[in-house]
């Protein structure tokens, strides 16, 4: 017989194949497992949420570009992301990391540095961990417990029709960041005693390296009084994450381009390396922002966050749609991770 391979199926067939054997017994307590960007566990006054994410050199980082201080804080930033992404306040974390021998004690206590960093920021403790050597390079695994109050969680799955569709921030910066890196690092392979030339690209280059967790935001909207309908952050790509919405809400998306943030350096970078600029900024990943729908009747009180943009509608038909600045629709397809 044949075997079934895991590039057939992608990361999120993988998901659902796992999901359909998970083993739930406290479904009292567990109120949603896997499917969302955090678990969300019942503890009685307040929901407990809990995510995780695991970083590996080689596939999500490049240590020959990435400070390792901030790698330990983009490790807690991109978990905080996952709590935010619920409504919720995150408050803990555990870091377990794998290292080879290649390490000294100096770049532990770096990646520290950073982890610590973040902790400070975004007000959390680090309460744990594990540590491993690693035959592999470098492995992070991250796990971040937040809380949310029970009538304000906001899952991938709360949208309605007429929503309005929002995202925080800027898009595609980060994406852009990571193609500045891979080409300095080319240069320096090819000539070692270059000068790095990223003075003019400091914002994308800082975007990849240096992304946030936007619990400004849900703090911003709590202060305001507004829950969104559904949420969910922004690591895949806009139209991963606008699939993910829609499947989960049973409704379509329709954003419109002429209304997507975007810094002017974002799309003189994809000028300068040749590359779509609707491509790379509905599937480069790594923003970290957080992508919504509000009801409409929340709309006036929304404008008060100036972070927040909105960039579309909700429609009960289950399509979702680009709508380019010539009035041209194009069809949004899955991208996301192979
Ligand atoms: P995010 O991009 O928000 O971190 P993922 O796409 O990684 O989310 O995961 C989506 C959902 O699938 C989450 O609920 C996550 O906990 C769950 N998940 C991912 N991998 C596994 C796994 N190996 N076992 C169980 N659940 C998983
Ligand atoms: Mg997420």
């Amino acid at each position: 017989m044949e075997k079934e391979s895991i590039e057939s199926l992608g990361e999120f067939g993988l998901i659902d194949r796992i999901k359909s054997t998970a083993v739930l017994y406290d479904s009292n307590n567990t109120k949603l497992g896997i499917g969302d960007d955090a678990a969300v566990i019942d503890n009685g006054k307040t929901y407990t949420l809990v995510s995780t994410d695991m970083l590996l050199e080689g596939v999500h980082f490049d240590l020959t570009y990435t400070p390792l201080k901030h790698l330990g804080y983009k490790a807690v930033a991109i978990n905080v992301s996952d709590i935010a992404a619920m409504n919720g306040t995150p408050k803990q974390i555990t870091v377990s990391i794998a290292i080879s021998n290649r390490f000294d004690l100096a770049a532990v206590d770096e990646f520290y540095e950073g982890v610590n960093l973040a902790c400070e920021a975004y007000h959390i403790d680090l309460v744990g961990g594990d540590t491993s050597s690693s035959r592999a390079g470098l492995v992070i695994s991250v796990t971040a417990i937040g809380e949310v109050e029970k009538d304000k969680i906001v899952y991938r799955s709360g949208a309605g029709e007429n929503d309005i569709v929002c995202v925080t921030g800027d898009l595609g910066a980060a994406y852009l960041g990571l193609q500045v890196l891979e080409r300095e690092k080319q240069e320096f392979l090819g000539n070692p005693n270059m000068q790095p030339k990223i003075d003019d690209k400091t914002y994308v280059v800082g975007r990849q390296l240096k992304p946030e967790g936007r619990t400004d935001i849900i703090h911003d909207l709590n202060e305001i009084g507004v829950v969104p309908t559904s949420m969910i952050d922004i690591s895949d790509g806009l139209a991963s994450e606008i699939l993910h919405l829609s499947k989960h809400s049973g409704v379509g998306f329709t954003v419109f381009f002429e209304n997507f943030p975007i810094e002017n350096i974002t799309l003189e970078t994809c000028t300068e390396f040749n590359l779509n600029p609707i491509a790379s900024i509905i599937s480069g990943g790594e923003d970290y922002e957080l992508l919504m729908t509000f009801k409409q009747a929340d709309f006036e009180k929304i404008k008060a966050i100036p972070e927040i943009t909105p960039i579309g509608f909700v429609t009960k038909e289950k399509e979702n749609w680009l709508v380019l600045n010539s009035g041209e629709k194009t069809k949004i397809v899955a991208q996301g991770w192979k």
